[in-house]
């Protein structure tokens, strides 16, 4: 007998059928002689819809309010789900996230587990009956408040369970059948991976790959969890994650390519060049709190021994990281600020690239031959990603998943959601 924990996003439980599809997944797993373990999202869109609505209220909702609101959308969910697996004559039980254990930290919309006791959800195991835990949600002991895990954490809320109850496998259940060499949605002829390291999904995440949490594919390696991301409207085999490939096991050279639309980037010009003036723009751009991404610095016109320094950070953070760097241009002592709004980021990924050589030349020939231009370029070990216009991006994903041989045979199926 197995332990099995299974994760539903929100677009396998969008409507009733889809939770009467999905319970009946679930018992037939059951029904193999498993025991079962499911942590849900909300149903569709409702998470979006809940913050819009928040937004409709207040600019700034209350981060303690905002979680209140926000997890009811897994307390829906996983209530239909338990029901739906009663009315098929099997037990079912749902927990809440502070019921199953799930402790976390204070921070309100991005806490971090920091321990999982799931006895209860033991309990209704050992019972004989299914236990359907709210996805992205937990508790925070000394301020007895309700957290939740950032956007999408579900996935982590399922690796997080798997590794508490030392399951045999977690299983993420999404709208396509697995980890694709690229969005489907958006390079029609990209295809399932079968198997994808861990450090290559992590990468592809960074990237903007948005088919599994960050989160949870670092808590899933840390703990030695298997995960097994694939399709809830279809029966096949999806993408295992694994640790490291096995010996005899090839490593392609690119796995993947990510597209991201969600960075900015700003040009700080006229920088004096002299030691000293990196260091001070970026200790400005920390202290907003601000994740920032590539950073290009220009070699200075000798004539005026001025550069211009940009960098790449999430849109969410551009005013803010703008302001403060206004805030001090005197002192820094640069001529102005551009802000870009405009930008899309590429990634390909693959840990091939270390031991391959040229694969930045291939992907530049690529770009090159497309009429692409490249704005900034960064890599690491297993990832090369550059900057063009937005409006490009899609344009040279396509381009660079043919140019290195990924295409399929033929084209992805995507069975729902909306992408949002
Ligand atoms: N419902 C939450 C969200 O949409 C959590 C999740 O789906 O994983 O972000
Ligand atoms: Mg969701």
């Amino acid at each position: 007998m197995s332990l099995i924990v299974q994760k539903f996003g929100g677009s396998s439980v969008a409507d009733a059928e889809s939770i009467m599809r999905v319970a009946r997944r679930i018992v037939a797993t059951r029904d193999a002689g498993n025991d079962v373990v499911v942590a849900v999202s909300a149903m569709g869109d409702t998470t979006d819809e809940l913050v819009d609505l928040a937004h409709q209220i207040t600019d700034s909702p209350d981060p303690r309010e905002m979680d209140m609101l926000l997890t009811t959308g897994e307390r829906i969910s996983m209530a239909l789900l338990a029901m739906a697996i009663k009315s098929l004559g099997h037990e079912a039980r749902s927990f809440t996230g502070s019921q199953a254990g799930m402790m976390t930290d204070a921070q309100h919309g991005a806490a971090r587990i920091v321990g999982v006791t799931p006895e209860r959800v033991q309990e209704a195991l050992s019972e004989g009956a299914v236990a359907i835990v709210a996805g992205f949600q937990g508790f925070n002991r000394d301020s007895r408040d309700i957290t939740t895990l950032g956007r999408g954490g579900s996935d982590t809320t399922a690796v997080a369970l798997a590794a508490a109850l030392n399951a045999d496998v977690c299983e993420i259940y999404t709208d396509v059948d697995g980890v694709f060499t690229a969005d489907p949605r958006v390079v029609p002829m990209a295809h399932k991976i079968d198997v994808v390291t861990s450090e290559e999904m992590l990468e592809l995440a960074a990237a903007g790959a948005k088919v599994l949490h960050i989160r949870a594919v670092e808590y899933a390696r840390r703990h030695g969890v298997t995960l097994h991301v694939r399709s809830s409207f279809a029966d096949k085999e999806g993408t295992i994650v694994v640790s490291a490939r096995g010996e005899n096991m090839e490593e392609p050279i690119i796995t993947g390519v990510a597209g991201d639309l969600s960075e900015a980037k700003i040009t700080v010009i006229g920088v004096p060049d002299i030691p000293g003036k990196a260091a001070e723009i970026f200790t400005i751009v920390a202290g907003t709190g601000a994740n920032i991404d590539m950073i290009v610095q220009n070699v200075s016109v000798e004539t005026t021994g001025l550069t211009d320094i940009s960098f790449t950070l999430p849109k969410t953070d551009g005013q803010k990281v703008l302001a403060a760097l206004r805030e001090k241009q005197e002192s820094v002592g640069f001529v102005e600020l551009a802000y870009d709004e405009n930008i899309g980021k590429l990634s390909v990924v693959g840990g091939g690239m270390r031991t391959n050589a040229g694969v930045s030349a291939q992907l530049f020939t690529a770009l090159y031959d497309a009429g692409i231009n490249i704005e900034m370029i960064s890599t690491s070990e297993i990832r090369i990603s550059i900057v063009t216009r937005a409006e490009l991006l899609k344009d040279a994903m396509k381009v660079v998943h043919t140019a290195f041989g990924l295409d399929g045979d033929s084209e992805a199926v995507v069975y729902a959601g909306t992408g949002r």
